[in-house]
């Protein structure tokens, strides 16, 4: 009969037991072996052997030793992560970004492309895409660093399996984005991962906004179309088949505007930023989506010079955003709701009027204690999230080789 783990095992133990010290440093560095030893619970000759490890995989260094600790001084360890770089990718229908961090979370290099993403075909969607992430990988290791892995955040419904199923905003059904990166890229040795935008940018707020203990956090992409990331109780909420979160498709009103996907009186045809600029600048020369940035410029100029028009037409916005807050309120009761992407600026006039909606519309007193928030992360959140989420699967034990 055996006894005793199998070798399997034995690595998925010591995969865990690298990630728990990773993790732990992550949280606390600077600090010592024996530190480590007595947060973890681990023994000191298996935190020894660990770090050994992970200073060999350039994952962690020394830095000198502690002064003020009575007793023998100890060498104490940080993240290093230099020599690595994860890189995350945002796509919509009027702009892409990407954003590339090392290990320790500091950001290499954060670059935004005007992107016709309305008008452009699938293949070349792909190949533009690829081409930015390739110059941002190109950049990243020429400066020494290994590429960790690439995700990229698109807005619609994307299976495990890389493929994205519909994306209205963008006119794409059933295209496999992943394979065609992987073939575009020259098969590259990085993991390359598709996902729900607003699913990579509430990872990046739970990361690095300002809620990173808050368990009940919904985002909300405020950009043509309106997506959510749910973190409900502390986990990503996905659904059966990754496709949660749809909130720009709440029917708000039947007998409202057709929206992208074809139904009327979808949230987003009402309440997105697209629907938001055709109601405050009618006169507007262009309504291409490329050109959505210096419309909402224009939209919170005329705001703040106190347009009556513009007022009334964000109050309405806010009025719709505030009912579908609502409905999803009554459902999760979240603690808060973050606007993101272009909802930013056009916060201080959106968030008053969807607050007394929220109110107005909860069955709960007080919304539940539901707040309204601007995101503080900037445009591209979803391309910081996807850079976030190559680092979750390194804290979850998928360590780079040395
Ligand atoms: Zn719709």
């Amino acid at each position: 009969m055996q006894t005793g783990p199998q070798p399997a095992d034995f690595a998925d133990v010591r995969a865990t037991n690298l990630a728990v010290v990773l993790r732990h440093l992550r949280m606390n560095a600077p600090c010592s072996r024996a530190d480590i030893a007595a947060a973890t619970g681990l023994n000191k000759a298996t935190v020894s052997s660990l770090v050994a490890d992970l200073i060999e995989r350039r994952l962690v260094r020394e830095t000198g030793m502690t002064e003020r600790r009575i007793g023998r001084p100890a060498t104490m360890l940080v993240l290093d992560g230099s020599p690595y770089a994860a890189v995350g990718m945002e796509v919509n229908a009027d702009y892409m970004t990407v954003v590339a961090v090392d290990l320790a979370g500091r950001k290499l290099l954060s670059w935004r492309r005007a992107f016709a993403g309305s008008s452009a075909n699938p293949g070349q969607a792909a190949a533009s895409i690829a081409a930015l992430a390739k110059r941002a990988v190109g950049k990243v290791e020429k400066e020494g660093r290994r590429t960790l892995g690439l995700t990229v955040g698109v807005p619609g419904l994307v299976g495990a399996d890389g493929i994205v199923r519909l994306a209205p905003n963008l006119r794409w059904h059933d295209v496999d984005l992943r394979s065609a990166l992987r073939k575009a890229l020259g098969d590259p040795p990085y993991p390359i991962e598709v996902e729900n935008d607003a699913n990579l940018a509430v990872l990046a707020e739970q990361r690095y906004g300002g809620f990173a203990e808050t368990g009940n956090l919904i985002y909300l992409t405020g950009e043509i179309g309106i997506g959510a990331g749910i973190i409900s109780e502390g986990r990503l909420m996905r659904g059966e088949r990754g496709f949660a979160g749809e909130f720009g498709h709440l029917l708000v009103d039947p007998s409202g505007p057709v929206c992208g996907c074809g139904r009327r009186g979808c949230l987003e045809a009402l309440a997105g930023v697209g629907a938001l600029v055709a109601r405050t600048l009618p006169d507007a020369a262009t309504s291409s989506p490329t050109e959505l940035e210096p419309e909402v410029e224009e939209v919170v100029r005329r705001a703040k010079a106190g347009d009556p028009k513009v007022l009334d037409a964000l109050a309405e916005t806010g009025k719709h955003l505030g009912h579908g807050v609502a409905t999803v309120a009554n459902l999760l009761n979240p603690e808060v709701v973050v606007l993101g992407g272009y909802f930013v600026q056009l916060a201080p006039w959106l968030i008053p009027a969807a607050e007394a909606e929220l109110r107005a519309r909860s069955i709960a007193p007080e919304a539940g204690g539901t707040r309204l928030v601007a995101s503080t992360l900037e445009l591209g959140a979803a391309a910081t999230g996807g850079a976030a989420r190559v680092l979750d699967t390194i804290d979850s034990g998928r360590l780079p080789t040395p």
